[in-house]
């Protein structure tokens, strides 16, 4: 079976990643691989920062194929924001509880007519000692509540529904979001081309 590592520490992506290429890959993430460091995210737009996950990410592994994604939330009315800071949008210490509550205190200074429109952004690269593969892209459309609504999923779940869908990431079930995600669409691009590089 062949091995494929996945450039993050964060066990919720790496679920998705795995359901999503299914039995025939081997996915680990940094958890299996202690000793490597990804470089600083320092780029302003997702794939920049994939880049630079995957690239230094697969120096530390050598030989092996690896994957890294950015991602993020895109609010319109707020000018694309959190995007490429998603992670640390309340702060450098911030966890996902206190970006939300950020999220929810700048859509709550807005006027509450219009639905807030936004996306999910994934960019994820392929990369192998220290080259890039391939990149793909994918993201999923939906609208930001200022309350939250479910506890599954993470980050952003509980604030986000996706189109054609009447409850958030948090509330639907996982496998409803990894049919649809930006993380499941930006993969099924890349899973066609795993296969050309083994
Ligand atoms: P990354 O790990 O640098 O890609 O940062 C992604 C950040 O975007 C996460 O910490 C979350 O805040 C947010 N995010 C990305 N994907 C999702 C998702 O599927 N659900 C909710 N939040 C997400």
């Amino acid at each position: 079976m062949p091995a494929l590592v996945f450039a993050t520490s964060n066990a919720h992506k790496t679920e998705e990643v795995a359901a999503i290429l299914g039995s025939e890959w081997q996915v680990e993430d940094l958890r299996a691989h202690p000793g490597v460091t990804l470089d600083e995210e320092t780029g302003d737009t997702f794939e920049a920062n994939a880049i630079i996950k995957a690239v230094s990410g697969s120096r530390g592994v050598p030989g092996v194929l690896v994957l890294a994604d950015d991602s993020g939330l895109e609010v319109d009315v707020l000018g694309g924001a959190p995007g490429v800071h998603s992670a640390r949008y309340a702060g450098e210490t911030a966890n996902a509880a206190d970006n939300r509550v950020k999220l929810k205190a700048e859509l709550a200074k807005l006027p509450q007519s219009d639905p807030f429109t936004g996306r999910f952004h994934c960019c994820m690269v392929l990369a192998r000692d220290g080259e890039v593969l391939h990149v793909t892209h994918g993201s999923v459309e939906g609208r930001l509540i200022v309350e939250e609504q479910g506890e599954g999923g993470f980050g952003y779940d509980p604030l986000f529904i996706p189109n054609g869908f009447g409850e958030t990431f948090g509330i639907l079930p996982a496998a409803t979001k990894n049919q649809l995600s930006h993380r499941a669409r930006a993969l099924a691009a890349m899973r066609q081309q795993l296969t050309n590089f083994l």
